[in-house]
């Protein structure tokens, strides 16, 4: 027996020394079977100091976490929201990696607008104060290490975990806010949405929506008395009732875009004409995809896990070890 184990021994060494990368492929397979090998560090980009960073996992996540949801949400939101950026951030280093980085030689950054903010400590020391830094940044950790390792799965690959801050009573379908059916951004109800300001009022002038829109609004207000006067109308709305499509004097425009050309919190909006002005009264934050961050926090103090939480905004996803 001992010879036969030192034979084989040897075959390997021989094998090893013949075929080095059949063997590390070898290797590498029975240390993570049916996956290829995936990378856990974290190549961030600063946009303060326009330097890239290398941070573990799971310190990735935390600064994230800390960016991205107030310190005083629940441990189970807090939770919730650790294993999103999770699998946001190992999509990305999944093998071939997401495509058109803005910062070559880094895996993300730290702006929330191109992904998930981040926050180094010294940031959040600042933010918080000496005395609530322990406080915040330990109940911040605490929720990241009760879910290490932890990622959102959909058929067995990573999701895409989309999350905002509110949505005003309901999340919506992906395909109407872009143009991609996803099986688990479905839209949901969300029974403890605890936005405390869930709605704003804006007002623009006509001029102003037409330097946006490249609309015409303001020429037939000035011809009112004669004409018909500016006419906006919504074509189409979502699942949810809000506005999908909008039309500007004939002009098509969707509610995506009208949101992002006036910087509106969301496209769960209604609009009117008062006088001069167009009105926008928004309610919720967001695009309203995926997880509600305020929502989150609502079922949790509701009685609700991060699994539960998870489970009801990602339909049909699993949560598993990566
Ligand atoms: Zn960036
Ligand atoms: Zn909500």
């Amino acid at each position: 027996m001992k010879r036969l184990f030192a034979g084989l021994v040897l075959l390997a060494v021989a094998f090893t020394a013949a075929f080095p990368d059949a063997a590390r492929e070898y290797a590498a397979r029975l240390l993570d079977p049916g996956e290829p090998q995936i990378r856990t560090d974290v190549r961030l980009y600063r946009h303060e100091s326009g330097e890239i960073v290398n941070l573990s996992l799971e310190d990735y996540v935390t600064g994230v976490v800390a960016a991205e949801m107030p310190a005083h949400f629940p441990a189970e939101a807090l939770k919730a929201q650790a294993v999103a950026a999770r699998t946001y951030i190992l999509k990305r280093l999944a093998a071939g990696g997401v495509l058109n980085n803005p910062h070559p030689g880094a895996d993300a950054c730290d702006d929330p607008r191109q992904g998930q903010g981040w926050l180094s400590r010294e940031a959040l020391r600042e933010r918080w104060g000496t005395w609530d830094y322990y406080r915040h940044y330990y109940k911040i950790k605490r929720a990241v290490d009760a879910t290490e390792g932890l990622v959102l799965t959909f058929e067995g690959r990573l999701i895409d975990p989309l999350y905002h801050a509110s949505c005003g009573g309901a999340t919506e379908n992906s395909e109407d806010v872009w143009r991609f059916k996803v099986p688990y951004l479905r839209s949901v109800i969300c029974p403890y949405c605890t936005d405390p300001y869930p709605g704003e009022r804006k007002a623009f002038a006509l001029e102003r929506i037409d330097a946006a829109l490249g609309t015409s609004l303001a020429a037939t207000a000035v011809a009112t008395g004669t004409g018909p006067g500016p006419e906006i109308e919504v074509l189409a709305y979502t699942s949810t009732g809000r506005p999908k499509l909008l039309s500007f004097n004939g002009r098509e425009i969707s509610a995506t875009t009208v949101r992002d050309l006036l910087g509106l919190r969301s496209t769960n909006f209604a609009v009117a004409l008062e006088g001069d002005r167009l009105v926008f009264e928004t309610c919720g934050h967001g695009h309203g995809v995926g997880l509600c961050q305020y929502g989150a926090r609502g079922l949790a103090e509701a009685g609700y896990s991060f699994e539960d939480i998870l489970q009801h905004y990602y339909s049909g996803a699993k949560i598993e070890p990566f």
